[in-house]
């Protein structure tokens, strides 16, 4: 079976559960995931026995090649093909993505099912929220490589341009240079904007590069990612021109410690906020616990956020097969700030670490 059967198969076994006879998937991620096809418009329209792509004229030659799994068919942008399908297949209850689909669409979901048959109602439209999401949280063999592939892009590029980085470089400068090296090293482009923040900019969890110029001995935060045939990486290191004052020492170990703690202890079985307090734990400890502001990871995937979400008051429970970011960090206001990030998998009960990029202080 293919990875996109295998997909397939087990959004159908979810059929049952959610009381729906087929699924209309519109997330452009979700269609990419259960079809292959990486055009950004289009509706899988899946049944028990049936697997549809419906897409307009740009698209139908390149779903053709791209979604071998699916019956391609040609669409306008209007919606009458959508009544026509679910009589085809006799679908009663059609389950649409309630996360994704906006109150427009929905309105003209309904007006066609009601224009169909003479005013009669063909299918009830049932929200469903997180099923194809819930299914990418676990990464199969092929994912596993991808998302590989996109880390070690990341990695390289890191590597490369930390040994550049110099006193007087502008933020920007350096998050060019990532950009540079993550394309050279194949991606297909960077996963989100590169942060770069250097002194107290290091103390913004979300800055990203601007004018300010590295000065000897602060911390420079740098959280990059690489996109590869549609994974994405994710990566933090905290760096230092020159020598580091006291307190860098000091909060770095402290946050290499939480994070190396976190790695080690993650289990199967674990819920996300357990997971989280691993770290937390040790910042606490440490005296930095306000410091810590925000969540300890999250999956991620085809998309850089998503399922499965490590963070406090998170009861969804860790499993097998997941892939999620480790990255602990402490952010004082006015100096700056440290964070360690690193991709794990879970496997056999473990976290198994994808990231290779050193977590030298310098
Ligand atoms: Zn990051
Ligand atoms: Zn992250």
């Amino acid at each position: 079976m293919t990875a996109i059967a295998d997909r397939i198969g087990k959004l159908r076994s979810r059929f049952e559960e959610l009381k729906i006879d087929a699924i209309l998937v519109t997330d452009d991620e979700n269609r990419r995931y259960l079809s292959g096809f990486v055009g950004t418009a289009g509706y899988l329209f899946i049944t028990q026995n049936g697997a549809v792509l419906a897409t307009d004229s740009r698209y139908t030659e390149q779903a053709g090649d791209q979604a071998p799994d699916y019956r391609v068919d040609r669409i306008t942008g209007r919606l009458e093909w959508l009544p026509a399908l679910a009589a085809e297949f006799g679908v009663k209850r059609l389950g649409f993505e309630a996360d994704n689909v906006t109150v427009h669409l929905l309105e003209r979901f309904k007006a066609a099912n009601s224009e169909s048959e003479n005013g009669a109602k063909g299918f009830e439209l049932v929200p469903t929220t997180g099923v194809p999401l819930g299914l990418r949280a676990f990464k199969d063999a092929d994912e596993l490589a991808l998302l590989q592939r996109s880390i070690d892009i990341a990695d390289h590029a890191f590597s490369a341009v930390a040994e550049t980085i110099r006193v007087g470089d502008k933020e920007e400068e350096i998050a060019w240079r990532i950009e540079v090296a993550v394309r050279e090293q194949g991606a297909e482009s960077l996963s989100f904007p590169t942060i770069v923040g250097s002194g107290p900019n290091a103390a913004l969890p979300h800055h990203r590069a601007g004018e300010r110029k590295v000065r000897e001995g602060e911390p420079i935060v740098i959280d990059m990612g690489a996109r590869y045939r549609g994974y994405c990486s994710d990566l933090t290191r905290t760096v230092v021109v020159g020598e580091p004052d006291e307190q860098f020492k000091k909060v770095y170990d402290t946050v290499l410690a939480a994070q190396l703690t976190a790695i080690e202890s993650v289990e199967a079985g674990m819920t996300g906020a357990e997971a989280d307090n691993l770290a937390r734990t040790v910042i606490n400890e440490a005296g930095y616990g306000e410091l810590f502001g925000h969540s300890l990871g999250h999956g991620i995937g085809l998309e850089v956020h998503e399922a499965p979400w490590v963070a406090s008051r998170v009861e969804d429970k860790l499993e097998d097969g997941m892939t999620f970011t480790i990255e602990p960090g402490i952010y004082i206001s006015g100096w700056g700030g440290v964070r360690i990030e690193d991709i794990v998998v879970l496997e056999n009960g473990r976290a198994r670490v994808l990231s290779h990029a050193p977590k030298s202080e310098t």
